[in-house]
């Protein structure tokens, strides 16, 4: 699958339309979840054009994955989430249910978020 640069978040990193932004770096940005589906839900995105997390891992340069793991853990420090604990998840592809085709990680907190999947099987 080739990169959509129509995407929303291609959209949101090129600032053509707003976010309420959490923190920003070389390597990526991170904002709030437009629909929250726990009291903390942020969305953390590399800046490069990548599709899926395969994606990244394949073309992206090592500085960049680390760089971007690493913020990933500043988001979570920010917004005090290593002591109660969080979770992250990156949606991918069809049966992922990945509905923005620009790779991220969804970071939940706020809550006991209870068991991995909604339904077992
Ligand atoms: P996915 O299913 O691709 O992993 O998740 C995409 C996420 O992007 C969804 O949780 C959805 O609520 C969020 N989202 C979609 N459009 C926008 C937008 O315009 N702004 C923000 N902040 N989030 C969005």
């Amino acid at each position: 699958m080739s990169y959509d640069p129509q995407n929303i978040f291609a959209k949101i990193l090129r600032q053509e339309i707003p976010c309420k932004k959490i923190l920003e770096n070389q390597w990526a940005l991170a904002f709030h979840d437009i629909n929250p589906r726990a009291p903390i839900h942020a969305l953390v995105i590399p800046k490069g054009a990548y599709v899926s997390s395969a994606d990244f891992y394949a073309r992206a340069r090592d500085e960049e994955i680390a760089g971007f793991y690493r913020f990933v853990g500043e988001v979570v420090a920010h917004l005090e989430l290593e002591a109660p604990g969080y979770r992250l998840l990156s949606n991918c592809g069809v049966n992922g249910g990945q509905e923005v085709p620009h790779f991220h990680v969804h970071i939940f907190g706020g809550r006991a978020l209870g068991p991995m999947l909604a339904n077992a099987g």
